[in-house]
């Protein structure tokens, strides 16, 4: 029976290098424009002009250009970008938080796009969980009710939650903290609180945004690899932005290059630094050599 299994769990080389189907998240001819006229400007003559002229002709800017890619089941997915190259827009497409102009998003194989209110609340309350820059902690709540907030939301009775919640917070070594509040916390402590709420209910899908941006380098360090401890304990699919790429390299499994709107490279680690496609991750690894 174990032979059988490993048989059917060996998936054949895809030459495209997608997913099909079973990827986590799946995203196929991505748009987001931003201004007066999104759709006129993204079916007209002036979409493939460069940003600047663009925004000077339409006053439209495409901040995710007709981007594909996807992050299979349990993989740690980084895309990495200077400031602007739209990875922000990018990840708050994939729960609507920005609404797409244009394109196809699949979590788990369900359509985002034509996802119904009630379809898309549940995705955002049960099965994507996100971690930003700035922690977004309720400030008036310890630190044990910051990580039940989610059960809560999807209606956990209390005992159920706050057993969740001890268990979470061990996991991300804050079991002594539950009772303090958030600004008796160091931010790194705080964003651990930020891992624990988004792990807490136990979502298909995990999204970071910048998330150690603000630490202290050797804060960010440890960060990091808590996450790299986490994504191999918990096997959850991650996807996780940076405008840092020693950050993206030393946590990515693949990583997505981002430049002005447009995913340029895709890749693992080795295969961005054998050959980098991109002049920045060019120069970054010439520095480092
Ligand atoms: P990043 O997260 O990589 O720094 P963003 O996704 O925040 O990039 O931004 C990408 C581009 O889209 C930038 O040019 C930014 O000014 C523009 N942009 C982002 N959000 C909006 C918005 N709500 N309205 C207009 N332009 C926006
Ligand atoms: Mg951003």
């Amino acid at each position: 029976l174990e032979e059988t299994v490993a048989a059917a769990r060996k998936v054949p080389p895809d030459p495209t290098g997608m997913t099909s189907g079973s990827a986590a998240i799946d995203v196929r001819g991505l748009w987001k424009v931003f201004g007066p006229r999104p759709e006129q400007v993204l079916n007209g003559p002036h979409i493939h002009l460069d940003p600047t002229t663009l925004l000077a002709r339409t006053g439209c800017t495409a901040a995710v250009r007709d981007v594909t890619f996807d992050v299979r089941d349990g993989e740690m997915f980084v895309v990495m970008g200077l400031s602007g190259s739209g990875k922000s827009t990018l990840v708050r497409c994939l729960t609507r938080l920005v609404e797409p102009t244009s394109g196809d998003v699949r979590i788990a194989g369900e359509d985002v796009r034509a996802a119904s209110p009630a379809g898309l609340r549940a995705l955002r309350r049960h099965r994507v969980s996100m971690v930003f820059q700035h922690f977004g902690l309720l400030p008036h709540r310890r630190v044990i009710d910051n990580v039940a907030y989610g059960l809560e939301i999807q209606g956990a009775a209390k005992a159920v939650r706050h057993r969740r919640a001890e268990e979470i917070l061990s996991l991300v070594g804050l079991a002594g903290h539950a009772a303090s509040y958030p600004d008796q916390l160091s931010g790194g402590m705080q964003q651990r609180v930020g891992l624990a709420r988004a792990l807490a209910v136990d979502p298909q899908v995990m999204l970071f945004d910048e998330p150690f941006s603000a630490l202290d380098p050797l804060i960010r360090r440890d960060m990091q690899a808590e996450v790299v401890r986490l994504h191999r304990e918990v096997g959850k699919t991650m996807l996780f932005i940076t405008h840092d790429l020693s950050e993206a390299l030393k946590l990515g499994e693949r990583i997505a290059i981002m430049r002005a709107g447009s995913i340029v490279q895709i890749g693992t680690p080795e295969e961005l630094v054998a050959a980098p496609t991109d002049e920045y991750v060019a120069d970054f690894v010439r520095d480092v050599a």
